[in-house]
C-alpha cells in the first residue's frame, strides 16, 4: 500500500516531502500538475505549524490551512479538492481528502473545549492536548448512512437537494444520531425522507468523505410498502426512476455513484 499513517514527522524536512495546503475546500497545486505538490514548490507558503499525515510512497506528508487571501507565486494554482478527482490518481486524491480532514480538525481545535486554554499538537497520538488541563481533542468523524432503495427489477428511489448541481439526483443519506445503529439510522432516514417501508438494509461498503469529515456507510434495501410522502425540507424532489430514464447522477468518486453503478 502506498500510504502509511504516522503521527510524528521525520527530523529533517526534505524538498521531496508532500505538503498539502488548503484554503477553504481548495488545495494548492503546481500548475497543471497531475501529482501532489512537493515542499520545494510551496516552501514560501507553509505556516509554522503543520499536521503530519504520514508517508506516501516513502515521502513524508504534511498538511496545513492557509489564508484565503494568500497570494500564490507563479507556477502554483489553487483547485477545489472535489474537482481534482480524475486529474490526480485515486490514491493521491484519497490522501488529499485525508490531509484536508486533519488540517481542518487541527484548525478548529486550537483551544480547549473545557477551559479555553491553547492546545498543543501531540506527537505520540493523533490529538491536540490542552496546555492547562490536558483535555484531549481527537479528529472528528461523523458517520452517515447512504442507501440505494429499489422497487422491483427496474426502479430506484432518488432524491434531489437544493444544494445539488442542476438536474442531479442521488441516493438518500443522513447522519447517524448518537445512540443509533447504522441500520436504525437507515430506517429512520427513509421514514423521514420518503415515508415508505423498506426491507432489512444490507451492507454495501463504506467510504471516507472529506466534505467535511464524514464516514459514509453504504446500504441497499428494497421497497416493502407505502407511497412516497416526504416532509423533509432538505429534499426538493423525490421520485422513482427507471433504468431507461435516469436523471444526472452523482460524480464517479462518490459512494452514491458506486451504489448506483452496482445496481445498473
Ligand atoms: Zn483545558
Amino acid at each position: 500500500m502506498a500510504f502509511e499513517t504516522a503521527i510524528s514527522r521525520p527530523d529533517t524536512p526534505h524538498d521531496d516531502d508532500i505538503v498539502l495546503l488548503f484554503a477553504g475546500d481548495a488545495v494548492v497545486l503546481e500548475s497543471a500538475a497531475t501529482t501532489l505538490p512537493r515542499r520545494g514548490a510551496v516552501t514560501g507558503l507553509i505556516p509554522t505549524e503543520t499536521v503530519h499525515v504520514g508517508r506516501f510512497d516513502g515521502a513524508a506528508v504534511d498538511a496545513a490551512r492557509i489564508d484565503h487571501a494568500t497570494a500564490l507565486p507563479a507556477g502554483l494554482e489553487i483547485a477545489p479538492l472535489r474537482a481534482l478527482h480524475g486529474r490526480i490518481d485515486d490514491e493521491a486524491w484519497a490522501l488529499a481528502g485525508r490531509a484536508f480532514q486533519l488540517a481542518e480538525w487541527d484548525r478548529t481545535h486550537r483551544y480547549c473545549g473545557l477551559c479555553g486554554a491553547p492546545t498543543v499538537l501531540r506527537d505520540d497520538e493523533r490529538s491536540r492536548a490542552c496546555s492547562a488541563c490536558d483535555f484531549r481533542a481527537y479528529p472528528r468523524h461523523s458517520p452517515a448512512v447512504i442507501v440505494l432503495i429499489t422497487r422491483g427489477e427496474n426502479e430506484v428511489l432518488l432524491g434531489r437537494s437544493a444544494r445539488f448541481p442542476a438536474g442531479m439526483y442521488s441516493t438518500l443519506a443522513g447522519f447517524v444520531d448518537p445512540g443509533e445503529s447504522a441500520e436504525d439510522a437507515v430506517r429512520r432516514e427513509i421514514r423521514e425522507e420518503a415515508g415508505i417501508e423498506i426491507t432489512e438494509p444490507k451492507w454495501f461498503g463504506s467510504q471516507s468523505w472529506a466534505f467535511p469529515h464524514s464516514l459514509m456507510l453504504g446500504f441497499t434495501a428494497e421497497w416493502a410498502a407505502g407511497e412516497i410522502c416526504s416532509d423533509d425540507d432538505e429534499l426538493e424532489d423525490l421520485q422513482w426512476f427507471t433504468r431507461e430514464a435516469l436523471p444526472l447522477l452523482p460524480p464517479p468518486a462518490s459512494i452514491a455513484r458506486r451504489l448506483l453503478d452496482s445496481w445498473l
